[in-house]
């Protein structure tokens, strides 16, 4: 069975995983929790995280790292920011799914330019998983455009700026970034500029 958390960020999809992580733990079942970590020599004394999550989830940077640690005797296999992995999670996580455990990722659907979220390698995209997933948990954000006033709408998009301003459609894709390089935007107010070519 496979859970996909997405949406935008700031949606709170980690929050959701760990809500649904500490139901199988009182549910007495064998888990395992992964964060993506872009350098794992770091990754053991980071504390990036705002809710403790990165106590008790194990850093991974690739597919095969993942698939390393999970053992016959795990029922629920949790993998945060799937879409930051290489193209090869997507047929491990089935693997894990035929031997019958429980996957809940989460997992950005879309990138900045509203186009489907495309793994390391670039032959996967997030839409590989969300069409074979058995249970999707669309979240939204809050649209934080401002305009005198913050728009406040339900945001499915996540906008990327450079010096407050949005960037162009031919912006580097993976950027892990801070809040003040992102922004939840709603359709509307979500802008993506003509390609630069620089
Ligand atoms: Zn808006």
């Amino acid at each position: 069975m496979l859970t996909v958390i997405t949406g935008p960020m700031f949606s709170g999809k980690s929050i959701e995983m760990i809500r649904q992580v500490n139901r199988s733990k009182i549910a007495g079942k064998r888990v395992i929790v992964f964060k993506f970590t872009a350098d794992n020599r770091y990754s053991q004394t980071e504390a990036s995280s705002y809710d403790g999550f990165s106590t008790w989830a194990i850093p991974a940077s690739t597919a095969e790292e993942i698939f390393a640690r999970v053992e016959p005797d795990h029922e629920v296999v949790a993998i945060d920011e799937i879409q930051f992995f290489d193209d090869a999670a997507v047929d491990i996580i089935f693997d894990f799914v035929k031997q019958g455990k429980e996957v809940i990722v989460t997992g950005l659907n879309l990138d900045f330019r509203g186009l489907p979220f495309e793994l390391r390698g670039g032959t996967r995209t997030m839409a590989d998983l969300l069409v074979r997933a058995d249970s999707i948990m669309s979240l939204h954000a809050i649209c934080t455009f401002k305009n005198g006033h913050i728009c406040g709408a339900p945001a499915t998009r996540t906008q990327r700026l450079r010096d407050g301003q949005p960037v162009a459609v031919d912006d580097p894709i993976v950027q892990i970034g801070s809040s003040e390089s992102y922004e939840a935007r709603c359709l509307k107010h979500h802008i993506v500029l003509p390609a630069q070519n620089i």
